[in-house]
């Protein structure tokens, strides 16, 4: 194989040793790892001959869960330009902003996007759905895609910039993360080393594993870093295959896991919560799934013990990462995990770790800080904003928002979010911390805790309720006070039968629902 300069260039070329092997699995369609290099190597030289794609050139993508997300990253990147996934879930405005923040030359749409994408004045190549005048079609921009086609030539170092993903905007508006081409290239590491130290910890040998065929199921969206980077690029580093979603459905996904004959599912703790909870779970066979990931989100104990009980063999594993950690960072599997279930596990071989005081200084084990990471996988800041740039990655670490601690042996546990937490007459409450007694609950179904405000106290805790079975404000107190300080004990309830408002990336819109329920 000739040498292509630039890590996510060498992975594609490498990505041709799986041959006819499948590589992504769409519905009934399926896309073999040469087929998909072929396609992307095409996609790469028509950006570039057609579209005067020059490398450190912006092209956006904004699609849903379709095969051709996957090949217009990998072209994208070839063809040494910088790509821009966008989120599917945005409105006209949204993917408007997003568009003219990143700056972007083309942009490559499915249909429904496509239209959203209309007035922006930018090219536009548009899959699944008909081209509007003055786009142009996928297929038609492919033209012959050839046995022969190789990548456009372009000299990258591993520090020029590869992409820009958008931040799930829980606490503010979206920001454009930059990532180098090093940034990518460790992430399967990453990823490969806690799959190695989960069999290892599952007590197993791990030479093989990427010998045996894994199948994995995609739960969440490729536009934020766990789907593409904690899955996507990780699954072709090891050559496994990648079962592709529209959109989440428990229903759908239980289908796929009997006729696929999905080995690993990997998604959001929401989604591997459903799935348990869905009424037709035992009559489908997941014999051959063998493992549940989840992580972007705070993972209530109370899940890896359901997975534990309810789908034995199973092994679950909660891995914490960051858009600006280009996915995975910290994680928690096997053994560990059933010690710790309240913990996101320890850091990747390559990540530093540090708990500080608001002046930055490291604090000591047990003590509760902000988490500060550093490492090859952290990102080289934000797009166009200086000043967040400059607040959130002093000195080479970079500042999560995050409360945390770590332990004795190093295991790290998230206490809140530096923006959730509540203050309730001076003493600290971290809505993390009740929403899991709130999960141990066999009525709740899924829980989120807001600060409400208080003239004396500030705030007061409140918490909204999705149930499962019937339960009142009295029982969900007394059981609370059996496992948390008074202090914390929700002071007020709110029960909805609708689903919790939740982003693409598993998180719960807090600010949403805190006006929704104080508007009451
Ligand atoms: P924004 O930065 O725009 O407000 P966001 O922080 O939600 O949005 P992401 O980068 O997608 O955007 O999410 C990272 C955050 O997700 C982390 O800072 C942390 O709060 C949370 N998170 C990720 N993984 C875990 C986990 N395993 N357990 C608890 N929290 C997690
Ligand atoms: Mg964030």
């Amino acid at each position: 194989w000739k040498h292509a300069p630039g890590h996510f260039r060498t992975m594609l070329e490498n990505s041709r040793w799986q041959g006819e092997k499948d590589f992504l699995i769409y519905e009934d369609e399926r896309i073999s790892y040469e087929q998909h290099y072929r396609l992307a190597a095409t996609l790469a030289n028509r950006l570039v001959e057609e579209y005067g794609v020059v490398k450190g050139d912006r092209v956006a993508i904004a699609m849903r869960n379709y095969p051709e997300w996957v090949v217009s990253f990998s072209a994208v990147l070839a063809a040494g330009a910088i790509a821009v996934p966008l989120n599917a879930w945005w409105t006209a405005q949204e993917l408007a902003y997003g568009v003219s923040d990143s700056g972007a030359k083309v942009l490559i749409a499915d249909g429904e996007r496509a239209e959203r994408l209309a007035g922006t004045g930018v090219p536009l190549i548009v899959t699944r759905g008909t081209p509007q005048e003055g786009t142009r079609a996928f297929d038609e921009v492919l033209g012959e895609v050839r046995a022969d086609v190789t990548l456009p030539s372009v000299e990258l170092s591993p520090e020029d910039p590869a992409t820009i993903f958008y931040t799930s905007g829980t606490t503010g508006l979206p920001k454009g993360a930059l990532g180098s081409h090093r940034n990518l290239g460790q992430a399967p590491m990453t990823v490969a080393y806690s799959l190695i130290r989960a069999v290892v910890m599952a007590g197993k040998d791990p030479s093989g594993t990427t010998g045996e065929r894994r199948v994995t199921l995609l739960t969440v969206p490729l536009f934020h870093v766990t789907g593409c980077f904690a899955v996507m690029t990780g699954t072709m580093f090891t050559g496994g295959a990648l079962a592709l979603m529209y959109k989440w459905d428990p229903l759908l996904a239980l289908q796929l896991i009997e006729r696929e004959k999905i080995t690993g599912m990997t998604g959001v703790p929401t989604n591997a919560w459903q799935l348990l909870s869905h009424p037709d779970v035992d009559k489908y066979d997941l014999s051959s799934l063998t493992g549940i990931s989840y992580g972007g989100a705070p993972a209530p104990p109370k899940l890896m013990e359901r997975i534990t009980n309810e789908l034995p063999g199973r092994a679950p594993s909660n891995g914490y990462g960051m858009t600006e950690t280009t996915a995975l960072a910290i994680n928690n599997s096997g053994a560990d995990y059933a010690r710790k279930p309240d913990s996101i596990g320890l850091p990747s071989a390559v990540v530093d770790v540090r708990i500080s005081d608001p002046s930055g200084a490291p604090l000591p084990v047990g003590e509760v800080g902000e988490l500060c990471l550093r490492g090859p996988n952290v990102i080289m800041g934000y797009w166009n904003k200086p000043s967040a740039t400059a607040e959130t990655f002093v000195d080479g670490w970079l500042h999560t928002g995050d409360l945390a601690r770590v332990d004795e042996e190093g295991f790290v546990y998230i206490v809140d979010r530096a923006k959730d937490m509540v203050i309730r007459g001076g003493e600290n409450v971290y809505c993390a911390e009740v929403e899991a007694a709130l999960f141990e609950h066999p009525s709740v179904d899924d829980a989120a805790v807001i600060g409400v405000p208080h003239d004396e106290l500030g705030e007061e805790v409140g918490a909204v309720i999705r149930l499962s079975a019937p339960a009142t404000p009295e029982e969900l107190t007394a059981f609370l006070k059996e496992r948390i300080a008074g202090f914390k004990v929700p002071a007020h309830f709110w029960f909805r039968d609708a689903e919790l408002p939740r982003n693409p990336g598993g998180k719960i819109l807090k600010t949403r629902l805190r006006q929704e329920v104080l508007a009451l």
